[in-house]
Parts: C-alpha cells; sequence; structure tokens
C-alpha cells in the first residue's frame, strides 16, 4: 500500500475538526485497507508506532529531527530552526523544505506503509555507540524518497506528535462503522486487550463474533476499573446497598499477571514495569499460591527509615528506572496493597461481584506482612465506624475508596462502582501549554507557566484555565525549564508555546468562572504539587466543571 493513501487521508483528518466526519474518513481507509495490514494502519494513523507504552518509543527529539532535516535537504541546522520558529511545527518545516529542494536531487523511491512503519520501528530498537547518527540516517532514508506531504507526516510520526485528533474514541467508532460491527464491542475488546490493530482486522475477518471471543489474557495488560469522585463521605455511602471501604493508597496501580513462575508486572498506562521491581516480583511468586492469576492492587513505596509510606512521586522513580535497579530496592523498598482478582486458574473473574472477588483474593494469597498484604478495608456497620475509618485513612493516605460490594469488574475509566472520597478539594492534573521566560535573576528560565485542560475525550485541544508563578523554589523553576526546553513549539516575544505533554498535579484553593481563559474557568491560587510522569493526558474541562458544582454545592 503507497504511502501516500495514508498521507491523503492525515490531511483530511486534519482538515477536519468534526468527529463524525473525523469517523467517516478514517472508516473509509479502514475499509480500503488490505488485511494483513490493518494492524500497521490503524496504528499510523492514531500517530504510534507501538501498540501500547509498554513497547518501545522512536526517541526522535526535535534536535535530532532538526539534524535530520538538515542532512537530507543541505540547509543548515540554523536555517531550519528558523523555519521551526517561524512555523511552529517540524511537520511542516519538512514539507516546505523538501518541496524547495530541486527534485532530481532526491532520489525518488516509492514509498510503501509498509516500509515507513518498518524505519520507524527500528528506531526504537537501536541503541549504544552512534546510535544517533543511525538514527538520523534512517530516517533520511525515508525523507529522501518522500513528496513534500510524505515529509510532513513522517516527521510528525517521528517526532510522536501527528496533530490531526485522532483520539481513541475516534478510532474504536471508525472501526465499528468500517466493518459494521457494534461500537461497544468494540471497546470492550479494547478494555480487555488495548490494541486496536489486532482489534481491526479481527472486526473484518470474524465481525462481532470474533470481538465477542476477546478475552482477559495472562501476559497481556488490560484497561483497569476506576472510580468516579464523590462529594462527601456520606453521599458516597448512600450510593449503594452494600458497601466497604479501603483505604485509597498513594501509589502506584499495578496488575500482576503470574503464569507459574513467570510473573509480570503492568502499570496503569500499560507500561511494562517487571524489570523495574525485582522485589515485587519475588514477593508475587512467594505470595500468590495459584499458578495461574492476575491480581490487583496499590504499590506503595515505603521509608526505610520509619517504615511509613513516602508519597508516590518518590516512589515513581523506580517506574523509570532502567539501570542500578537492586541499589533501587533498598533505597525504597516497597508494600503491595492488593484489592482485586481478576482471572484465576484460567478462568475469568470479571463476571463475579465484589464480595466474591474479594474472597478469592484472600484465598488465593499467602501475606506476607509490611509486604504483599490485603488494602485495609472495613464493611461499616454504620456512618459513625466509616466516618472513623475515613479519618484515619485521610491522615495515613489520600482518603477512602468507596465500593459496591454487588458490583461486577468492569474494565476501561470509570464506571460509577468505585467512588473516591478525599478531604480536600481534588486536586487537577494539568498540562503545562506555554510558558513565560522570567524576568532579573530568573531571565534564563521560565517565570510562569500556564496551566491547561483538555477541552474533551476526543479532542487534542487544550484549554488554558490557570498560572503557575508563585511558590516554587530555585531549583524548581530550574528543573522545570529544563524539563520544558525540548518541547517549544513557537516562541513570540516572551510567550513560549509548548508541547503538552509535562502533566503536573496542582492543588489549588478554588475554581471560579473566569472569562480570562479559554476554559472559562481559573484556579485560585495553584500550587504545583508532583509531576505526573505517569499520565500522558491531563483531566478533561468536564472535570474541572464538576469540581466546581461540587464546591459550590458543599459551601452552600
Ligand atoms: P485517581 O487517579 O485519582 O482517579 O484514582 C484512581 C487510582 O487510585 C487508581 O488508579 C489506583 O491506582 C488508586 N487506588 C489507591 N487505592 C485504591 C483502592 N483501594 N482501590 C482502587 N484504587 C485505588
Amino acid at each position: 500500500m503507497k504511502y501516500s493513501a495514508l498521507v491523503e487521508t492525515y490531511e483530511k483528518l486534519e482538515k477536519e475538526s468534526g468527529k463524525l466526519k473525523k469517523t467517516e474518513i478514517l472508516s473509509n481507509l479502514l475499509k480500503k485497507t488490505p488485511t494483513n495490514l490493518l494492524p500497521k494502519v490503524v496504528l499510523l494513523a492514531s500517530g504510534k508506532i507501538f501498540p501500547t507504552k509498554s513497547e518501545e518509543k522512536t526517541g526522535i527529539a526535535n534536535k535530532m529531527m532538526i539534524k535530520t532535516l538538515s542532512k537530507t535537504t543541505g540547509l543548515s541546522e540554523s536555517e531550519i530552526t528558523g523555519k521551526f520558529r517561524d512555523l511552529g511545527d517540524l511537520g511542516s518545516v519538512a514539507e516546505e523544505c523538501i518541496k524547495s529542494k530541486t527534485q532530481s536531487s532526491l532520489a525518488q523511491k516509492k514509498l510503501t506503509v509498509e516500509l515507513v512503519f518498518n524505519n520507524l520501528q527500528k528506531l526504537s530498537k537501536i541503541e549504544g555507540e552512534g546510535s544517533q547518527d543511525r538514527k538520523v540516517n534512517l530516517i533520511s532514508e525515508l525523507l529522501s524518497s518522500s513528496k513534500p506531504k510524505e515529509a510532513k507526516y513522517i516527521v510528525r510520526t517521528s517526532v510522536e506528535t501527528l496533530r490531526i485528533g485522532v483520539a481513541e474514541g475516534i478510532t474504536r467508532d471508525a472501526i465499528s462503522k468500517a466493518f459494521k460491527v457494534d461500537k461497544k464491542m468494540v471497546e470492550r475488546a479494547w478494555f480487555l486487550n488495548p490494541n486496536y490493530g489486532k482489534i481491526a482486522k479481527i472486526a473484518k475477518e470474524e465481525g462481532e463474533n470474533g470481538l465477542k471471543k476477546v478475552s482477559l489474557t495472562i501476559g497481556n495488560p488490560y484497561i483497569v476499573m476506576l472510580g468516579e469522585s464523590a462529594g462527601n463521605l456520606e453521599q458516597a455511602m448512600g450510593k449503594y446497598e452494600d458497601v466497604i471501604i479501603e483505604y485509597k493508597y498513594d501509589g502506584v496501580r499495578i496488575e500482576i499477571h503470574k503464569n507459574k513462575d513467570k510473573v509480570l508486572l503492568f502499570t496503569r498506562r500499560l507500561e511494562d514495569v517487571t524489570d523495574q521491581f525485582p522485589d515485587l516480583v519475588k514477593l508475587a511468586k512467594k505470595g500468590i499460591k495459584s499458578n495461574k492469576c492476575i491480581v490487583e492492587g496499590e504499590l506503595i513505596g515505603i521509608d526505610p527509615k520509619t517504615n511509613g509510606s513516602i508519597p508516590f512521586q518518590q516512589l515513581s522513580r523506580r517506574v523509570q528506572r532502567k539501570y542500578d535497579i537492586e541499589k533501587m530496592t533498598k533505597e525504597i523498598p516497597i508494600c503491595m496493597q492488593l484489592f482485586d482478582i481478576v482471572y484465576l486458574e484460567g478462568k475469568s473473574l470479571l463476571n463475579k461481584d465484589y464480595e466474591t472477588r474479594r474472597k478469592k483474593l484472600k484465598e488465593t494469597i499467602k501475606i506476607i506482612k509490611g509486604k504483599f498484604q490485603l488494602s485495609q478495608s472495613l464493611i461499616p456497620k454504620n456512618i459513625k465506624e466509616a466516618r472513623e475509618f475515613y479519618q484515619k485513612a485521610s491522615m495515613e493516605q489520600e482518603g477512602i475508596m468507596v465500593k459496591n460490594l454487588k458490583a461486577k469488574y468492569q474494565p476501561g475509566r470509570r464506571v460509577g462502582q468505585w467512588l473516591k472520597v478525599k478531604p480536600i478539594l481534588e486536586p487537577l492534573d494539568l498540562a503545562i501549554i506555554s510558558a513565560e521566560w522570567g524576568t532579573g535573576k530568573r531571565s534564563s528560565w521560565f517565570g510562569s507557566f500556564t496551566l491547561g485542560c483538555l477541552k474533551n475525550e476526543v479532542s487534542d485541544k487544550y484549554l488554558a484555565c490557570g498560572k503557575l508563578g508563585t511558590g516554587l523554589s530555585d531549583e524548581q523553576f530550574e528543573n522545570l525549564t529544563k524539563k520544558l526546553k525540548d518541547l517549544v513549539l513557537e516562541e513570540k516575544g516572551r510567550e513560549v508555546k509548548l508541547k503538552p505533554e509535562v502533566v503536573i498535579e496542582v492543588g489549588y484553593e478554588e475554581i471560579q468562572e473566569s472569562p480570562k481563559y479559554e476554559s472559562g474557568y481559573a484556579l485560585r491560587f495553584p500550587r504545583l504539587i508532583r509531576f505526573r510522569p505517569d499520565r500522558e493526558k491531563p483531566n478533561e474541562l468536564k472535570k474541572i466543571k464538576n469540581l466546581f458544582k461540587q464546591q459550590f454545592s458543599s459551601k452552600k
């Protein structure tokens, strides 16, 4: 299949902003894609080269791309950087540069989807000495055979910013439309086996019957069940007849997949973190009695001196770590707080209620105190008991989860069967979307940061909702500047527009309605709580709206 066919679709998708139209465009592409290429085309169409975060990344930063463009076109790196500053997108820079090259000087090999996909996948495998040059060569090989528009999208895919607004929901709907299968079935398959490439192929070849067969499998991460925010304890407790309350731990959600002596660990973002936590692997081998099962819980970090738990921010250092792992296991020991079991001895437990699953979990686990145990929980007899538990949980951890004992496990997103209750207004996870250079002694750092939420689930539009500028230490200003410098999209005077890739957890005193920001809301006194490297996207506007309303009702 010619890469140009995909490029035509990209162009249409970029121009169209309506969700329905986008779905139709993508669905038309899927219909004409040969079956064996569907997995690749589905990934490329959403700007990806790997199905989930658990796999590798291309590792191409803007700087390396500028070098590549210079090598391919003969233009100097500073000329290309200048164009980048003007256009704000390296894809458009590539398009312009290739356009201005005389065609004869560029080799004209026909670009196929396979060639582009394979070269881009190879990028992540290149490591060690000379890896930069080899990466540059691989992309340059593609760009030398590209027409201007093709170059635009190869570059955007390489730096992992496609900007055509194909979110998960659109891919789901397009598969449903192209192969005439129920949307809900596609979504269900995605939650259980999050790989739209594979799902599209199944939908085309086997239809709904095939999708029905998609199930939990040991070794493949699934999308976990989450809780919704609830106003206060009384409101949350009033939602269900049979309630269990549990500590809400400030850690990392982990799926433990055990198959005989093989244990795999996945985060909620589907990252494989088995290598990062050999201590947990050992505990799981010892503490899980069953040969084949998947259990879930929250992994928390422990302070070796006090034996108390440490904030998530500190534990997250271990999630990213690729070296000195043994040393880290001593510096930051862990404790697994288990709360669910979804698969046991070859059978899915998704359709069992929580009461039954907790019972099975208890039977399956050999508790290793302080290291591998069941989450603290209580089936409260009355609200007084619940309140006492809640107060203790809020002092020791983040608050509690109120769960419906009669609820099945529903993979994917927030489903209203688990409720989070926290003592303070919940912090927001927001992206840093722009920054402003500081003044005086801070003139070489960014001095204030505009925070943004996502417009909605399907959009990749970010809406400003506040500015973070005070309350940071010099070190934090410097660190943030370092983190953000690679993400600059456009610089206008002292304002710098950024790729919205850094997500931070923000606390605040109040949410106010405000015409000043695009979102219509402003956070009063926002403050940085921690970085959220585990979050790819910030919260949506809907969440700010809900919190705004909640705060209003609790004041009344
Ligand atoms: P949030 O990220 O605020 O939406 O909270 C959801 C997260 O709370 C989940 O992904 C879990 O990692 C975490 N969590 C902590 N303790 C529990 C618990 N007892 N039950 C369920 N989730 C929990």
